[in-house]
């Protein structure tokens, strides 16, 4: 058996009880499992011979988890495709799919490792279709590049309704297009497999050793039939489900116009949405939304970097919270930085939903710290994951107390306040995972860092501007703009009176 001891100054065993932050405390594990968390002396003392980690100097804490990403080590923006809302994104995304995503996974455990984040969703949106058999051999990648990283993790396979419009690779899109662009753009039609293909691949992953979701793609515009049927595979099978929800005002407006309803809505009646879904983005719901998903226990994954890059707005997660909906956190690969900065996502998200005016309710910095810890346990449906209690997962972060030490332990102020303002990525120096070590003075350590970062560049495409690309892009653009959608954000962004 493994014995180990994590011992800090201060150690935080869960966000949602930060007064039961212990000064010179300690974390006594077994096997990767927390058992016991109380003062250094009497721990040590208990159980002698353990090996210790930590020098006792530092802050110990729960490690964070990324509630919603899609495995991009090389980012979107690096392979070239500029931070556009998803409509226009899309022509980009289905081109720039790393070669290889083995070594795309590893970079982006690695960067989420070094920013404290100990476990992570993958929603693998697989933007190239094609047949099952290369949709399955590039999910097997993944989960290894996942497992080989040593970060804890889940992949959510995403089904695409085949009786949706591809809305520019249809015949009646590319009638319009000059002949000499054409066979570029047909080159990107491929086969989207049938719903009972995708169905078996939960079963070729079942060696893979991946906790495995489901997603139906682009649920605006999902038949009925198509969402029922992966809701009863989800119950049948145990399998948790995970969406993008109402991201651009345009799916929103969509699905309003061909269902008469909000999606929110639609997927109550569906009886789709449950205590085992979590939703991400949801920038553009209504109170009426927030209340009927209020009924069914869903989770919100709220991505506030990913909603300013792609311009989609600010989701209006305060009244979200207020409503008693859960929330999550998740990064999606487009932390503002492009460093997978969870300290960051928890400080953005924390001032983002406190609106202005004196008596508003705020959001709190320990509840954004709970958002991305527990919070993000609830999405990946591990019991213990994100607070370090006894059978939680030995999954926590140690970082440099200096920025905190004189203001926490001398003047008794704020724990979470002061973490959330003044603790930096910079400051994380050692992350673990199930009790293995995976990141030593603040640089990834469970494999070859340069090696992995050299690879994953060279097995990604660079995305150009060619002519089919460009005239796509152009025609997307003219359609939505001729669109006029205007949909009323929860937020705006300043008086105009
Ligand atoms: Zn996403």
């Amino acid at each position: 058996m493994v014995r180990q001891i994590v011992r800090g100054r201060l150690v935080v065993t869960r966000w949602a009880a930060v007064d039961r932050a212990i000064e010179d405390g300690a974390v006594y594990i077994e096997d990767g499992i927390v058992q016991e968390t109380g003062p250094f002396t009497t721990l040590s003392q208990r159980h002698p011979g353990s090996e210790t980690v930590g020098d006792g100097t530092q802050l110990v804490m729960p490690g964070f988890v990324n509630a919603h990403s899609h495995g991009r080590g090389v980012t979107t923006l690096r392979q070239g495709i500029p931070d556009d809302p998803g409509e226009v994104r899309s022509v980009g995304l289905r081109l720039g799919l790393s070669v290889d995503p083995y070594w795309d996974v590893l970079l982006t455990s690695a960067r989420q490792l070094e920013g404290g984040i100990t476990a992570t969703m993958h929603l693998d949106t697989n933007y190239g279709y094609g047949p099952v058999a290369s949709y399955e051999d590039r999910l097997h990648r993944v989960c290894r590049g996942y497992t080989d990283s040593g970060i804890r993790f889940s992949v959510t396979l995403a089904f695409r309704d085949p009786t949706i419009d591809d809305p520019y690779l249809d015949e009646r899109f590319l009638a319009g297009v000059p002949s000499d662009v054409r066979p570029e753009i047909e080159k990107w039609r491929r086969p989207i497999p049938s719903l009972e293909e995708y169905l078996g691949l939960p079963g070729e992953l079942a060696d893979d050793g991946a906790l495995l979701q489901l997603e139906p793609v682009g649920v605006e515009a999902c038949s009925g039939e198509f969402l029922s049927r992966i809701r009863r595979e989800a119950d049948a099978r145990g399998f948790r489900i995970q969406l993008h929800l109402l991201e651009t005002p345009y799916q929103k407006a969509h699905a309003l116009k061909r269902f008469g309803k909000s999606s929110v809505e639609r997927l109550a009646e569906l009886k789709f949405l449950g205590p085992d879904v979590s939703c991400a983005h949801c920038v553009w719901f209504t109170e009426r939304d927030i209340e009927a998903l209020r009924r069914t226990g869903a989770v919100v994954v709220h991505n506030p970097s990913s909603n300013l890059r792609l311009r989609n707005g600010l989701a209006p997660v305060g009244p979200i919270a207020a409503a008693g909906i859960p929330v999550a956190l998740g990064i999606d690969n487009l932390s503002i930085n492009d460093n997978e900065d969870m300290l960051q996502e928890v400080r953005l998200a924390q001032l983002l939903q406190s609106p202005p005016g004196i008596g508003q309710a705020t959001i709190t910095p320990e509840t954004a710290l709970f958002w991305a810890t527990e919070g993000g346990g609830q999405v990946l449906g591990i019991p213990g994951l994100g607070r370090l209690e006894k059978g939680s997962p030995a999954d926590l972060v140690l970082t440099r107390l200096a920025p905190i030490e004189t203001s926490v332990l001398r003047h008794g102020q704020d724990l979470a306040a002061s973490v959330v303002q003044w603790v930096r990525q910079t400051d994380i120096q050692e992350v673990m995972v199930g009790g293995r070590v995976l990141v030593r003075a603040g640089r990834y350590v469970g494999g070859n860092r340069d090696e992995i970062e050299r690879n994953a560049y060279e097995s990604t495409h660079q995305w150009t501007l060619t002519p089919g690309v460009s005239l796509v892009r152009r025609k997307i653009v003219e359609r939505y703009s001729a669109e006029h959608v205007t949909v009323e954000p929860y937020y705006r962004f300043h008086s105009r009176s």
